[in-house]
């Protein structure tokens, strides 16, 4: 057996306890940037005429950092792509009713590349 002394002890109890609390804080603080960025998606259009490049990276950086479930994970185009110039194709989308998580963040990050990427054609 190894004797720690209870001064010590205490000291691990609460450097465990200051790393539990700034990762739910970190948790917490992520959870509200992306419902802020949900609110902005949705109440403030036009979007590209409102934000500007380096404010959609912003919004990039956070909602290309959910981790909702594995679907959604799953060819959300990343902050990389983004600024890449990369956009998706428009395609409509049958929701479908057998997934249960109703997180926007892919259809988000799709949305944000093609309003910010996609070329303007003057016809
Ligand atoms: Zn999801
Ligand atoms: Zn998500």
């Amino acid at each position: 057996m190894i004797y720690v002394p209870i001064e010590l002890q205490e000291k691990i109890i609460d450097y465990k306890y200051e790393i539990e609390h700034r990762k739910n804080t970190n948790n917490l603080l992520n959870k509200i940037k992306k419902k802020a960025i949900e609110f902005i998606y949705n109440n403030i259009e036009p979007f590209e005429e409102n934000f500007d490049k380096n404010q959609a990276d912003y919004m990039m950086s956070y909602i290309t950092k959910c981790n909702c479930c594995n679907r959604h994970k799953e060819k959300r185009p990343t902050l990389e792509d983004y600024r890449n110039g990369y956009c998706p194709e428009y395609k409509t989308s049958i929701i479908n009713l057998k997934y249960t998580c109703r997180c926007p963040c892919r259809h988000i990050a799709r949305d944000i590349c093609r309003i910010m990427n996609d070329e303007i054609l003057d016809i």
